[in-house]
């Protein structure tokens, strides 16, 4: 028999199928990990088909060498969605081979955990001379029996131990452990009945075939419980399930709350595991011990086979397209995953991306919606504050009078705050802070992005450049604001004003694996208390005592030169907001912005999603943006720039020969440098390209082989297909 093998190799061209025979004293079925000769070097591979006979001449054919694993490491179903994954979005096979498996595996250095039970040897405890710990040990052990080695240390020295161990007093017992991660977080069980609403969603999915079903729900509206009813469904029917959060809103209290509701038939996926402890999630997930994954984007290739529902919660996050190779579209793959296993797929946001939404309106998706607040309390009262009018005042913080006074409000009734601040970003965007004029690109319609270092305002989009002024060229005042302010700024701010325990969350005080956890845990006991984050503090949590929320500077993401700028902005609003007032209390939310009229923060104050999309979609058809158009982005980076300008001119040479054939196709095409021009050394330049829908199914391919065919030495060139994030 001949086994078709992926070599496990870096290199493009040997991203082919090698056939190899298979020796009568293996075993080898398709989906095993085996090891062959490759060139003169043994690698791994993986075997994806096994046949008859092969084209090749038979007598040259090397054999398997052997077979790593006792089984196979990859389903059928699996293998499909690999060969799904390199058509769709032209990656190599073993890139993707590689993403359904954990590290640990790959690099080979797998080890069991063990641990050490210690009981009682003797029958009667020995009468041991000046050792009363000793003795203490043992009586210990006589009372309580089996006791893990870890728990015994804690309460007697180690040379004790050794002692008791080497004179046969006591045994050990050694156990291969699965390394569960923990949850620090203790949640009560809350007997819930689901509404109306949620009943009838829960309906709708669970009696479903595969289809594509869009939950938009408003926060706190109950979705969780109802992927958590749909998932208790599918498992009564002896099936398994997946569900995909945004890395950053997989807190502690979510993983209690699936804990709680599925004990250990639930494993987690998440980047702050161990690797042990991935491994050992993996393989309770491979071998059936588990039967529901939850995790981040690529817990799509949970090994889990009988699929009954797949859930993406929070599906407007941009964290479901990967951003590094292998670049990939979650949605894409839990669609072909669905079919696959011929099960709903569920997409789940009170604040749901334009695409998706289109998609409803076009039939492609069914809407499940859920128009109120689980706790029967209205959403939270937003209210607009006019940062213009604070200097009038004579308030010159970067807190309004309204935020300090409902600050003040909730602290006195023993409540907890959230500040918000949306920090991300890299260059800012100049504003008239007597007007609030932000220019903006004549031919794009996107805020222009300052550059410092060649002090001028630059567009994004079409790389066209415009002289900075120094006086407003709608009022004249020469009162030109940059920049904005960050979390530690804020917090000492806050310090100076409120005698109260302040904590902080961002990218800078998560880097230690356990602190996100804690810092959530601290201030969830804490009371009155602020917390100041960013869009971590945006998402997923479920605070009782949070009455109030405060959004600092609303505008940040409105002036990122994107696109989805203005939607991400109204989502991000829906979603702070969203945390106040969950529980028993009203919540209240304070939104500062020098754009007190812009129709994000318009819709979003009075929660009308609809009244949003309709406005935007329209602004999408108008200037020609996805969904209407297929967006893609060649990307071209190199440590040396003349080599990638070269490489970039001849790709856009050929491109634009392309356009040639394709001319009323192209919407756009354009070559520039990328806004972030140069990352850890790397010089980054882009085309971007815009195709009408119709013939982009033939167009892309093209571009793609362009790409393929002209690479560069030295030069790494991508292909971005509907790309979320531009800079
Ligand atoms: P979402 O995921 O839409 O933000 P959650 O599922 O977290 O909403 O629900 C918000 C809160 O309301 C949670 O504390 C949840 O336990 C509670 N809840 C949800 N549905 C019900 C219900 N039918 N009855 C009582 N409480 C509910
Ligand atoms: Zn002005
Ligand atoms: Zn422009």
């Amino acid at each position: 028999m001949i086994a078709e093998v992926i070599v496990d190799v870096m290199s493009s061209t040997t991203d082919k199928i090698f056939d190899y025979s298979i020796p009568n004293n293996l075993v080898v079925e398709k989906g095993h990990r085996v090891v062959v000769e490759f060139g003169n070097r043994k690698v791994e591979g993986f075997v994806i088909n096994i046949k008859e006979t092969s084209t090749y001449d038979l007598d040259k054919l090397k054999d398997i060498i052997s077979v790593r694993d006792s089984q196979p490491l990859l389903s059928e179903n699996m293998l499909r969605l690999c060969f799904f994954m390199k058509k769709t979005f032209y990656l190599r096979q073993i890139d993707v081979i590689k993403l359904c498996l954990p590290p640990l595996i790959i690099n080979g250095k797998v080890k069991d955990k063990i641990v050490e039970y210690i009981s009682i040897n003797v029958d009667d405890i020995p009468c041991i001379k000046r050792a009363n710990k000793q003795v203490e040990l043992l009586l210990y052990l006589k009372e309580n029996g089996e006791v893990r080695k870890d728990q015994l240390l804690n309460k007697f020295s180690s040379t004790v131990l050794k002692t008791v161990l080497e004179k046969n007093f006591v045994k050990i017992r050694k156990v291969k452990e699965n390394r569960l991660p923990k949850s620090s977080f203790t949640l009560e069980k809350k007997q819930i009945t689901l509404n109306d609403q949620q009943q009838k969603a829960v309906d709708s999915i669970s009696n479903s075939r595969y289809a594509t079903y869009l939950l938009h729900g408003v926060t706190g509206s109950g979705k969780t419980e109802v992927y958590i009813e749909c998932i208790k469904k599918a498992l009564s029917r002896n099936k398994t399930a997946i569900m995909l959060v945004p890395e950053i809103s997989l807190t502690p209290q979510m993983f209690a709350r699936f804990r709680n509701a599925f004990g250990d038939t639930v494993a987690i996926l998440h980047s702050n595991l161990s690797q042990g402890e991935k491994f050992d999630e993996w393989n309770r997930l491979k071998n059936k011990e588990a039967k529901i994954a939850i995790g981040a984007r690529s817990c799509i290739f949970a090994p889990l086979e009988d699929i009954g529902i797949i859930i993406i919660d929070e599906e407007h996050d941009g964290s479901y397209y990967s951003e590094s190779n292998p670049r990939f579209h979650t949605h894409e793959v839990a669609k072909y995953l669905a079919f696959l296993n011929d099960c709903p797929l569920v997409l789940g946001s009170a604040t749901p991306s334009i695409e998706s939404f289109y998609l409803v309106k076009k039939g492609e998706y069914r809407l499940l919606t859920l128009t109120d607040r689980a706790n029967a309390k209205q959403l939270p009262n937003i209210e607009i504050v006019d940062m213009l009018l604070e200097p009038r005042k004579g308030n010159m913080n970067i807190f309004s009078y309204r935020l300090i006074a409902e600050l003040e409000n909730c602290i006195n009734n023993n409540n907890q705050a959230m500040i918000f601040i949306n920090r991300r970003g890299f260059s800012s965007f100049i504003m008239c802070t007597n007007c609030g004029y932000v220019p903006k690109c004549q031919d794009c319609d996107v805020s222009l992005v300052y550059h410092k270092e060649d002090d001028l305002l630059k567009c994004h989009y079409c790389s066209r450049r415009y002289k900075k002024f120094t006086k407003c060229p709608k009022c004249g005042s020469t009162s030109i604001r940059y920049g904005a302010v960050g979390t530690q700024r804020i917090v000492d701010e806050l310090k100076k004003l409120f005698n109260v325990p302040i904590f902080r969350l961002d990218n800078d005080v998560t880097r230690n694996k356990n602190s996100f956890g804690e810092i959530l845990e601290k201030f969830n006991k804490t009371s009155p208390a602020i917390l100041v984050g960013t869009q971590m503090i945006a998402k997923g949590h479920d605070f009782n005592k949070v009455t109030l929320v405060g959004i600092v500077d609303a505008d940040v993401s409105l002036h990122f030169s994107d696109y989805r700028a203005i939607e991400r902005t109204f989502q991000l609003i829906t979603q702070v907001a969203g945390r106040a007032g969950r529980s028993d209390k009203e919540g209240k939310v304070v939104l500062q912005t020098y754009f007190p009229r812009h129709f994000a923060y318009r819709y979003a104050s009075t929660y009308d999603y609809n009244a949003f999309y309709k406005r935007e979609i329209n602004l999408r058809e108008v200037t020609k943006f996805p969904p209407f158009v297929s967006m893609l982005r060649v990307l071209v980076i190199s440590q040396d720039s003349s080599k990638a300008e070269l490489a970039l001119k001849k790709l856009y040479d050929e491109i634009v020969k392309l356009k040639e054939i394709y001319t009323s196709d192209f919407v756009y095409l354009y070559p520039m440098k990328c806004p972030k021009k140069r990352i850890q050394g790397n010089y980054r330049y882009q085309i971007m390209i815009r195709i009408n829908k119709k013939n982009a199914p033939i167009i892309i391919p093209k571009i793609y082989d362009i790409c393929d065919s002209n690479k560069a030495n030295k030069v790494s060139i991508f292909v971005e297909n509907e790309p979320q994030n531009l800079s």
